[in-house]
């Protein structure tokens, strides 16, 4: 017969989900209470204004999209592209892949300014393109691309697109919380994240922003947005200021109650510490791990501290010492995407997941699973190289 599900606890290493701080779970568990409620506009209202906080911008149109991520970068897409809209994407990942597709299924002409996978966007290949393609719109690029551990500079891409008149789309779905993302700083036009990474909350809500210069955009368009369900036009009637709320669709009230607690987290830590935290535990990872002889793929200035690609050592079974992590430590530590299947693996060290314990658990995991398969790894010294970062000796 069926009876309740109840999961293996496991210590989410990957690219995402990543662990869940018990607290949201706390909070999700509570009870459900009408999404037009006085109570729950106030929480909405909260969630709002600790949404501007981790974004640092005063754009007032920022708000959780109900559901993942893929769902924040589609609003952006689907808003703010119309037909015939020439949109430059620079692509340097898998996420990169899916604005170019978004661009086009929009009816917008995608100019894709292709990387070396594994490297930042290089802001001059974007000026030539711009140069090129005086008639661009919008600009789209990934700010932590988690299919290859990549950071790309934000400041100086959006500062680049300002300057040839484009609106900016940036993917901050695996920046949010664990390095610094300064929407308005930047000058950045709209944004999106995810719940499920560096915010530590279940997967399912997709925070967004846009700025006035974006609104300005979408209220100018001469077709209606073909989304029904993401069309903002909609969405902030019942989003929007004050307590004239009016139904759209139904909040996903209980992981709203969650997404109000991970925001709390991250105010009561603060900004950077969060970023330093990611960086700390980062250090201590990868002093383990080169300890142990495997080595970084990306170029030290453009890693990501919450999502690591590691070489994997020759002859190894990749997918199987996965599985043996897995089984035997209840460790999920994520594969290689795209071309780089095969090749490396990605550990993510975000949120609340980011943290001394489970830095020692990867590393001895790994240590012992690799020692099992004869790799030719150095034994016994990655402890000591990980103790040596956080004592800072
Ligand atoms: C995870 C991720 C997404 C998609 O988010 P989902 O919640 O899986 O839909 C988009 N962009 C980047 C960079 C991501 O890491």
């Amino acid at each position: 017969m069926f009876k309740s599900f109840v999961p293996t606890e496991r210590t989410l290493m990957g690219p995402g989900p990543s662990d869940v701080n018990p607290r949201i779970l706390t909070a999700m568990a509570r009870p459900t209470i009408g999404h037009l409620d006085p109570e729950f506009i106030r929480l909405m209202d909260e969630i709002k204004q600790m949404l501007q906080f981790a974004f640092q911008t005063r754009n007032e149109l920022t708000i959780p999209v109900s559901a993942p991520g893929s769902a924040g970068m589609e609003t952006c897409f689907v808003n703010l592209v119309e037909p015939g809209d020439k949109v430059i994407v620079c692509q340097n990942g898998v996420f990169g892949g899916r604005m170019v597709e978004n661009v086009t299924r929009v009816g917008g002409v995608a100019v894709v300014v292709q990387q070396t996978w594994g490297r930042a966007v290089d802001p001059e290949q974007l000026e030539a393109a711009l140069k090129q393609n005086p008639d661009a719109k919008i600009v789209a690029f990934v700010h932590a691309e988690t299919s290859t551990g990549v950071q790309s500079d934000a400041a100086a891409l959006c500062k680049l697109a300002q300057q040839y008149g484009c609106l900016t789309i940036v993917d901050c779905v695996t920046s949010l919380g664990g390095i610094e993302v300064a929407l308005d700083a930047w000058g950045a036009d709209a944004a999106y994240s995810g719940t499920q990474k560096c915010l530590s909350c279940p997967p399912g809500l997709s925070p967004a922003s846009m700025s006035p210069r974006a609104l300005e955009k979408i209220k100018a368009r001469t077709t209606p947005v073909t989304s029904w369900f993401m069309d903002l036009n909609l969405v902030m009637g019942y989003w929007g200021q004050g307590q004239k709320r009016s139904y759209h669709h139904t909040a996903p009230v209980n992981s709203l109650y969650g997404l109000h607690e991970a925001l709390l987290i991250l105010v009561e830590e603060g900004l950077e510490p969060s970023w330093q935290r990611h960086m700390k535990n980062h250090l201590a990872l990868k002093a383990g791990l080169e300890a142990m002889g495997l080595t970084f793929v990306v170029p030290e200035a453009e890693r990501l501290p919450q999502l690591n690609l590691v070489s994997i050592p020759d002859g190894v079974d990749e997918a199987s010492v996965r599985q043996q992590l897995l089984e035997q430590y209840n460790l999920e530590i994520g594969a290689g995407l795209g071309v780089l299947a095969g090749k490396v693996w990605r550990i993510g060290l975000m949120g609340y997941a980011s943290n001394p314990k489970n830095v020692l658990l990867c590393v001895n995991a790994l240590e012992a699973v690799l020692s099992q398969y004869n790799a030719h790894i150095n034994r016994g010294v990655a402890t000591a190289a990980v103790q040596a970062v956080y004592s800072g000796s």
